[in-house]
Parts: C-alpha cells; sequence; structure tokens
C-alpha cells in the first residue's frame, strides 16, 4: 500500500520508541497557549526565594508562604537580618524548613555583602549562592530577566522526558543537556512551562489520561 504524505508524517512523528520533538513542542504550545511560572514573584529577588522554597512543595503553598514573608520582609537586608528561628516559623510549611530556612538567611547574605542586594545574571554567579543549584538558577534566569541558560529541569518534565523516550533516568544535569540539544533556544524558557502544565493537567505521574491525551498516537508512553 502506498502511503500518502500526510499519513507519513504522522507515523513519522514515533520514531524508534520516542515521540518526535518539534511535532510535541507544536502541540504543547497549541495547547497551553498561555503556560507561565506558577510562583508568584514581583522581582528577582522574590523569584530566587520563592524558587529556593518550591523544592518538595506545591507552588500554591509556596505563593501563600511568600505573600506573608514579603510583606514584612521585602529585601534581602531584612531577610538576612532575620532571626533564624522567626524565618523557619514562617517557612515551616513548604517542608524542610531548617534547611531552607539556613541556606535563605545565607544566600539573602551574599547577595548584601557581594551583591549589594541585588540577585546576580549569571549561571556561575547564581550557582555560588547557598541553596542554588542549576535548576533555581535557570528558573531566574529565565523568567526574571529572561535569558535562556538552560530548560528548567523538575519533577514533571523529568517525568515527561522519560515517558517521551528523550532521556533515560532521572539526573537532572543529563536531562537539561539533552532537552538543551533537542530544542532550540529561543524555546529553551517556554518548554519547561509547557511539559509542566501538560504533566499537572494530563500526563500525570500516576494516571496519566492517555486515552485523552492530545499525544495519544505518536507517544511511546514509556513506563506507562
Ligand atoms: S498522557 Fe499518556 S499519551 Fe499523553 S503524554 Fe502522557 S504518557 Fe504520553
Amino acid at each position: 500500500m502506498i502511503k500518502n504524505k500526510s499519513s507519513r508524517k504522522l507515523v513519522s512523528t514515533k520514531v524508534r520508541g520516542k515521540i518526535d520533538f518539534q511535532f510535541t513542542l507544536k502541540q504543547l504550545k497549541k495547547n497551553y497557549p498561555d503556560a507561565h511560572c506558577a510562583l508568584d514573584y514581583k522581582n528577582p529577588f522574590e523569584l530566587l526565594i520563592a524558587t529556593i522554597l518550591s523544592a518538595q512543595c506545591t507552588d500554591e503553598r509556596v505563593n501563600m508562604v511568600t505573600r506573608v514573608l514579603f510583606k514584612s520582609y521585602p529585601t534581602p537586608l531584612s531577610i538576612a537580618h532575620l532571626k533564624i528561628e522567626a524565618l523557619e516559623s514562617l517557612i515551616r510549611s513548604t517542608g524542610f524548613y531548617r534547611n531552607k530556612a539556613k541556606n535563605i538567611k545565607q544566600c539573602c547574605q551574599v547577595l548584601v555583602d557581594k551583591y549589594e542586594g541585588h540577585v546576580p545574571r549569571t549561571m556561575e554567579e547564581l550557582l555560588e549562592l547557598p541553596g542554588v543549584g542549576r535548576k533555581t538558577a535557570n528558573v531566574v534566569l529565565g523568567n526574571a530577566y529572561n535569558i535562556s541558560s538552560g530548560v528548567v529541569v523538575d519533577t514533571h518534565v523529568t517525568r515527561l522526558a522519560n515517558r517521551f523516550g528523550w532521556v533515560k533516568g532521572a539526573d537532572a544535569v543529563k536531562i537539561e543537556l539533552k532537552l538543551n540539544e533537542l530544542c532550540p533556544k529561543s524555546e529553551w524558557i517556554m518548554l519547561s512551562h509547557y511539559l509542566i502544565s501538560h504533566g499537572r493537567a494530563v500526563c500525570k505521574a500516576r494516571n496519566p489520561d492517555c486515552l485523552n491525551c492530545f499525544l495519544q498516537s505518536s507517544c511511546p508512553k514509556l513506563g506507562v
């Protein structure tokens, strides 16, 4: 049977157990036109602290906590001067609060001492801040400064990239490098927002809704 052009195109979206990257990006864009960072922030400093707090915590919970925190302590100086017990109590509900409080206080102190209270704009400088890894640095650079430093890899991005066959395993740096390679740099910032939106709405950790998913016919559903 001779296949026409359109059927060849559809088949080509799943090659050797992988879903085609460009096809997927296009579909995600179409289905999540309003994808954006779910953390509330008014400036790079607020986004930095919110992202540190978001480890092992929902964005909704972080937004509740930062609303109260930044009302009384809106600057690195004010948090650096805050007693550690008071900071712990303010952020307790985000989990791992002792470690987070220690990192946030030290981070604010470095911002005050080294950067006059500003958040630096390079990956190298951000990675030197206590509590900041590549994920947090990419979130801040991409969303607060519109600098494409790399794709943000969180739990949703990890899960979907594995199910799509783009990566294998949970090593965040390896996943980021692979996604940076697959994705045009101009889309790095938005890619994680699209994947996170799809991970929350359809391709959930438990019971992904494959039957009603717009990627159903092309997705290899690895591990599902
Ligand atoms: S919900 Fe199913 S079909 Fe859709 S992206 Fe996830 S694993 Fe693939």
